[in-house]
């Protein structure tokens, strides 16, 4: 009786929804307070002089940044979006050119390319990691290549070192999409700081969050300056700083708000709590789910830290017996939220599908075109279509008794799978 699935009318295991992570303290409400008595809630200016590069906060929030993730310079932006376009812009892409993403990610990673003219080349992922698939990148490589974008997806670090290899070797560029791994590592190093820039994402759904922002991380120098003209309308500065290198300097306001700063300043200071809450949560549901058959619990590989801002687990249909979707809707129905596919691989989106993405018709498709039919990336398809099923860690404030019964709810659904 008490085993009966809550999907047939028995009782849930979960009762009651989860409460959501409550990530805005006391701390954050200080510092928005004095920000506000300051009077000053954005402090930059577009035009040369010591208020090209924001307030007071802006650079205390990026100093920070570099001193916590070891790394030369920070430039905060107002989303991880504007992060990527600024990233783009500063290696120099734009027509003619390749630069090549993964298709299971957010969207903006492979509108980064589209917004220089350039154009997004697909190559797949790999079926354990669900990052870039090296071997894909290298056979996707060609001429035009400028840059390759690597996401760091779900908070497991993608083939960095190699892929930043693959890049030097061949005088092109490593961008890090790394807005789901804040901590996550490889060989002790953290995601975001192997390629040459970085991004991070701080908005509301993220591990720490200002509401809305992002953050570009760089050793390089010139990188960072060519970052911070893109943010804050580049086009005004060039003369006075005696720039030569004109090419995407058009200035964008990609700037960040005073207010946003001190929040990110407060979350940067309490990021291990937020970050190994979402780590525990998902080693505990993978420890306890990881020995059923068909049943595959996220891999993490050697020498890697993997964050968990999603905890993907690949579903086999063969092996288990009921479909992929009547699993999940006896899990929800157990009170266990979760949710299948993640992102549709997305050459399938309208965009690339119609070859529709400015206002003269073709381009920058005419001048170059990744393959965007569907078969093109067979392992992200498959992944998307048949295998995943996730739960989020980070949406939700989960005491241990709560991870428990996520395990109890599994398991009771997984039990009676002969039933479904
Ligand atoms: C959230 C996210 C973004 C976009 O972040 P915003 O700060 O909302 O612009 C980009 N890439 C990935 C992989 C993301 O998860």
């Amino acid at each position: 009786m008490v085993d009966k699935l809550a999907i047939f009318g028995g009782s849930p295991v979960i009762s009651e929804p989860f409460k959501p992570y409550p990530s805005i303290g006391k701390k954050e409400e200080e510092a928005v307070v004095r920000v506000v008595r300051s009077g000053e809630l954005s402090a930059f200016f577009g035009s040369d002089g010591p208020q090209f590069l924001g307030g007071r906060e802006i650079l205390a929030f990026e100093a920070e940044w570099c001193e916590r993730f070891r790394v030369k310079h920070t430039i905060s932006v107002n989303s991880a979006t504007s992060g990527l376009f600024a990233a783009v812009g500063a290696v120099g892409a734009g027509p003619g050119d390749e630069i090549i993403v993964p298709p299971t990610t957010m969207s903006a990673t492979a509108m980064a390319p589209l917004v220089y003219g350039a154009t997004p080349v697909f190559a797949d992922i790999e079926d354990d990691t669900f990052c870039l698939d090296v071997e894909s990148v290298i056979q996707k490589i060609t001429d035009k290549t400028k840059a390759i974008i690597a996401v760091n997806l779900f908070g497991h670090p993608a083939n960095l070192s190699q892929l930043r290899k693959i890049a030097d070797e061949r005088s092109i560029f490593l961008i890090e999409d790394n807005a789901q791994g804040p901590l996550a590592s490889e060989n002790g190093v953290f995601a975001g700081t192997i390629g040459h820039i970085g991004v991070f994402s701080l908005n509301y759904h993220k591990h720490i969050h200002t509401g809305e922002g992002g953050m570009c991380v760089t050793n390089d120098p010139e990188l960072a300056l060519r970052l911070q003209l893109i943010r804050n309308h580049g086009e005004n500065i060039v003369e006075s700083r005696n720039l030569k290198n004109l090419k995407n300097i058009i200035g964008f306001n990609y700037r960040m708000t005073e207010l946003s700063a001190a929040v990110g300043r407060v979350q940067l200071a309490d990021i291990d709590s937020h970050v190994n809450k979402r780590i525990n949560i998902a080693q505990k549901l993978s420890k306890k789910l990881c020995n059923l058959t068909g049943i595959t619990t996220p891999m993490v590989r050697d020498q890697c830290n993997h964050v968990y801002y999603v905890w993907a687990l690949k579903y086999d249909e063969k092996a288990v017996g009921p479909s992929r979707k009547r699993f999940s809707d006896a899990l929800t129905a157990e009170g266990f939220p979760n949710t299948t596919g993640y992102i549709r691989p997305l050459y399938m989106l309208p965009i690339f599908r119609e070859k529709i993405a400015m206002a003269k018709d073709g381009l920058p498709f005419t001048n170059s075109e990744g393959s965007y039919h569907a078969g093109s990336c067979p392992v992200a398809e498959r992944l998307w279509e048949k295998e995943f099923l996730y739960f989020e860690p980070c949406a939700y404030d989960l005491t241990e008794n709560n991870v428990d019964a996520l395990c109890d709810a599994f398991i009771k659904v997984y039990s009676n799978r002969h039933l479904l």
